[in-house]
């Protein structure tokens, strides 16, 4: 009983100094942790075609294929398999891979194919 009170009391001690927790998205962008791990950004440029993203991630979530078109590697990105373990960005030697801030996966194709051509 007494914790009911308790949680009743600090409740209405927010409900009244104005403080507010949420905020209204998508209008206003929610401040999120600095550890944070969001959608991946990858740059073309600064990428050795190692491997070494694609040989640690656990789930296969990277491959990197040979693409005939360009006559060169392609980097592929399944990011609906990703446990954001951030594996792939502590093993790259070059930081061509971010996880970065952005947690709005219906802009991940964009902001993946803006990376790649590196803008
Ligand atoms: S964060 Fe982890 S799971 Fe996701 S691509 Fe990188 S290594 Fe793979
Ligand atoms: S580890 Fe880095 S440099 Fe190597 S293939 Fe992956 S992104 Fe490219």
């Amino acid at each position: 009983m007494i914790g009911i009170l308790k949680s009743m009391a600090t409740t209405m001690k927010h409900a009244l100094d104005g403080s507010t927790f949420t905020v209204e998205y998508p209008e206003t962008a929610p401040d999120v942790s600095p550890r944070f791990r969001g959608v991946h950004k990858f740059s073309q440029e600064r990428c050795i075609w190692c491997r070494q993203c694609e040989n640690v991630c656990p789930n296969d979530t990277i491959q990197i294929v040979m693409d005939d078109k360009r006559n060169g590697e392609q980097y592929n990105l399944h990011i609906g398999q990703c446990i954001y373990c951030r594996l792939c960005e502590e093993v790259c030697p070059v930081d061509a891979i971010l996880l970065t801030q952005n947690f709005e996966y219906d802009r991940c194709d964009e902001l993946h194919d803006r990376s790649l051509r590196g803008k």
